[in-house]
């Protein structure tokens, strides 16, 4: 096993852990998977050895693997990067024009709290995925299907005591990708800028609506505002309430919630 300083030095995200390798910066699990290939014999055998050597040995947490770890935690609460995993191609293009380290401001996008196109529901962003509402880009396998989905006359019909004007207001107009039609999509319409209208931009949405509406036949999404959540636009004075307040107010229609707590995971 190589030597990790106590000095306070400058960590690559993903570090060899072998004799030999103390200059190796590594930046992503594809270098990583290279690395072990070129010199290791493969990860397989990489690991094997590290775990032999380990059991030989009293392992020490070092002051810079401390850092690196504190590091890689911090790159996840900022940046939402989940693992050193799937660079985009600008990035990867900034890494092989610079000096192979890519700078911290470059690394994928600021981490946010923010609403799937579809539910509305707020999710962490490395939670969601994009996904093209039309273009030639267009996500949907059936697009036609998904306008029938969320087809907001369906859903004035369903639910007459909702004003409808308000369900047309957040209602999203698209070219249907492969055609010359439009069609009014009930979305988070805030959520959809006129990039996205256009088919030069996608929207976020998280992994159950995405998977629903992608499939070859298209379902309705359980939690979509399309499915019957959409009651209209709350009065300002909601808006900015806190979640819980909002739960005690009295609902136009019945709603119940079941929240179970258990120490349980796999019976939750
Ligand atoms: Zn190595
Ligand atoms: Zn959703």
């Amino acid at each position: 096993m190589r030597d990790f300083p106590d000095e306070p030095v400058p960590m690559p995200p993903i570090s060899c852990l072998l004799q030999g390798c103390e200059s190796v910066w590594l930046n992503h699990l594809q270098d990583f998977n290279e690395h072990c290939d070129d010199r290791h014999e493969g990860v397989q055998t990489y690991r094997l050895r590290c775990l032999h050597l380990l059991s030989e040995s009293v392992w020490q947490v070092k002051g810079s693997i401390h850092r690196a770890a504190l590091q890689n935690f911090s790159e996840f609460q900022v940046r939402g990067a989940t693992s050193w995993n799937a660079f985009s191609q600008d990035m990867q293009a900034m890494l092989d024009e610079d000096n192979g380290q890519l700078a911290k401001e470059r690394r994928w996008s600021q981490r946010r709290w923010r609403a799937c196109v579809v539910c509305a529901e707020g999710r962490w962003s490395e939670e969601l995925q994009p996904l093209w509402l039309t273009g030639r880009q267009c996500s949907f396998k059936k697009p036609h299907l998904v306008a029938d989905l969320l087809d907001p006359e369906k859903y004035i019909q369903t639910w007459p005591n909702v004003p409808p004007d308000e369900v047309r207001r957040s209602s999203v107009k698209l070219a249907i990708a492969g055609t010359l039609l439009c069609r009014s999509l009930l979305l988070h319409s805030r959520r959809v800028d006129q990039n996205a209208r256009q088919g030069k931009a996608a929207v976020d949405v998280c992994a159950t609506c995405h998977a629903c509406l992608v499939k070859d036949n298209p379902e309705m999404p359980p939690r979509a505002l399309a499915n019957g959540k959409w009651l209209g636009r709350h009065p300002e004075t909601m808006r900015s309430m806190p979640h819980g307040h909002r739960l005690l107010l009295p609902v136009r229609r019945v709603i119940s919630t079941k929240v179970i707590f258990t120490s349980d995971p796999r019976n939750p």
